[in-house]
């Protein structure tokens, strides 16, 4: 998703992007190599408009991705979507600006996601839509609303009728 800013079209630019799962992950590679990755189905497919102001970057636009999540009742996995609006603005920094400027001068920029720009004066896309992605990803995931989840005792996944503990007399107190 490289974008030059030589000829930077008046309207700036509107398109139809898709990002494959590598793209979505390699930010999570870099970050925490511990986490395990979740499983993404398909690439991220999407709309983006982009304006330029200045030296930010005003980025609107959609997405959609399948993945598999493991539902936080039952711990079965099952296919879902992920899909988000976006509606932003973010800073293009100079290559040299990043070494240049120490931390905490007054200016607030940790809020600001920034997009490098590179050496040849153009800017990819792509981290901060995976960014994006990873801020979509669901906090409670449930296979489905009214998931049964697991019984306590025998570990039976109820979604699947019930298990034989339900017709047992409680025991002991
Ligand atoms: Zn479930
Ligand atoms: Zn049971």
């Amino acid at each position: 998703m490289v974008f030059s800013l030589e000829a930077w079209p008046e309207a700036g630019h509107e398109c139809d992007f898709a990002l494959s799962p590598p793209h979505l992950t390699d930010i999570l590679n870099e970050r925490e190599s511990q986490v395990e990755i979740p499983k993404i189905l398909t690439s991220m497919r999407g709309h983006v408009k982009l304006g330029l102001v200045g030296r930010g970057l005003k980025i609107k636009g959609f997405f959609a991705v399948k993945v598999e999540l493991l539902c936080d009742r039952c711990l079965t996995p099952f296919v879902s979507r992920i899909n988000d609006e976006f509606d932003d603005r973010v800073n293009l920094t100079e290559p040299s600006q990043t070494d240049d400027r120490g931390q905490g001068n007054g200016h607030n920029q940790d809020d600001d996601a920034a997009v490098p720009i590179r050496a040849d004066n153009s800017f990819d896309l792509a981290p901060l839509m995976a960014e994006f992605f990873w801020l979509a990803w669901p906090y409670k995931s449930l296979c489905r609303p009214d998931c049964a989840g697991l019984c306590p005792k025998c570990g039976a996944n109820l979604n699947d009728g019930p298990c034989f503990c339900q017709n047992e007399q409680p025991t002991k107190h």
